[in-house]
């Protein structure tokens, strides 16, 4: 079968490695790189932040024997540096410590492994999709046009995807659409010396910020840089969603300051980036949809749990659906 794959983030990625030993497998992807929300921020050769997923753990016995091979191929490691919980500079012990891995040298580094020798469609945002009886055909927003192809999966976040399949499958999109997935305001930020607080990264309590993480403290970085990543809560970014960056970014660093009760070192640099598409906070955990009669499948991270693993699950459950369409 000629598959198309839209979405080369990690649900898209593991499915086309799944099927590609017995398939025809192109995916397709808007973005100028392969990783969707486990993607790196490069500001330049030296200076990377982790903007979307910070970290990974693994639970189901399938990922983390990926996560080992993972290890093992050089591109992710433990991430050990001390996490805890802050509260108004109070800093407390988080309730589980589960092993925490991250992409080395960046967060898209597992990505990009699994891309490698897959054939990528990168800066092509997939406009529109058609069904004909030659099969399905994939129109790009530079007026491109690919296929036929005997099958479709789309594993694109839930508004993203029911746009595409509104019109060829007007009930799977009425269903996708029912699954929100949240903003998420993150600031990036190089200071000019080394934050005085004693961990590596925190939950954050009663603040704008959910989340910070020394970024350069991860196995692979540059640990000299002092860089940070700090992600604000579901409700703050979606009060703030249509601001600017240059508005939100100082509005974080302020709510660092209150949450770790230091003075702030100087900023070699900052800058905020929205994610209008972060988090589905009731994920549907039921692997993927699909549609035999019209090959058509659906998935992503929002199809089974709200993070790394679950995007990897869905991308399993994908590929297990696609073969049984022979
Ligand atoms: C801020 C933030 C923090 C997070 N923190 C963590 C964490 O610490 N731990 C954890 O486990 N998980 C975390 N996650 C969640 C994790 O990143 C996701 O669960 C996982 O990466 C989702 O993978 P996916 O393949 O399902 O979707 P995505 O990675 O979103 O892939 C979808 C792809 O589709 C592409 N696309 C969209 N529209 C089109 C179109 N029309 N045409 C072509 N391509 C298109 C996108 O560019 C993207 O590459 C976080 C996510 C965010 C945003």
């Amino acid at each position: 079968m000629k598959v198309a794959i839209i979405g080369a983030g990690l649900s898209g990625l593991i499915c086309a490695r799944e099927l590609s030993s017995q398939h025809d497998v192109r995916l397709f992807d808007k973005a100028r790189g392969v990783a969707g929300r486990m993607s790196t921020r490069r500001v330049d050769p030296d200076l990377r932040f982790d903007h979307g997923a910070q970290y990974f753990t693994a639970r189901d016995p399938r990922f983390q024997a990926e996560v080992n091979a993972w290890i093992a191929a050089g591109v992710a490691a433990a991430w050990t540096g001390p996490i805890g919980v802050l509260q108004c500079g109070e800093i407390s012990e988080p309730a589980g410590s589960p092993d925490r891995y991250v992409g080395v040298p960046a967060m898209n580094a597992p990505a990009k492994y699994l891309a490698e020798g897959q054939t990528v469609h990168l800066s092509q945002r997939i406009q529109t999709v058609a069904r004909t009886d030659a099969g399905w055909s994939l129109t790009s927003e530079r007026g491109e046009t690919f296929g036929p192809f005997d099958g479709l999966v789309c594993t694109l976040p839930t508004a993203q995807a029911a746009e595409l399949l509104r019109d060829v499958a007007p009930t799977y999109a009425a269903q996708v659409e029912q699954v929100t997935l949240n903003p998420c305001w993150a600031t990036l930020v190089q200071f000019t010396q080394r934050l005085p607080l004693e961990l590596d990264g925190a939950f954050v309590h009663d603040s704008p910020l959910s989340w910070i993480a020394r970024d350069s403290s991860k196995p692979g970085r540059s640990a000299e840089q002092e860089c940070w990543v700090l992600h604000a809560t579901q409700a703050w970014s979606a009060r703030h969603v249509e601001e600017s960056p240059d508005v939100v970014a100082p509005q974080m660093l302020a709510a660092l300051a209150a949450a770790t009760g230091v003075s702030l070192p100087g900023v070699a640099y900052q800058t905020a980036h929205r994610w209008r598409y972060s988090i589905p906070p009731e994920p549907l955990s039921v692997g993927c949809l699909s549609d035999a009669e019209m090959h058509l499948a659906i998935g992503g991270d929002w199809c089974q749990q709200a993070k790394v693993e679950g995007a990897f699950l869905s991308g399993l459950a994908l590929a297990e659906t696609v073969v049984q369409w022979e």
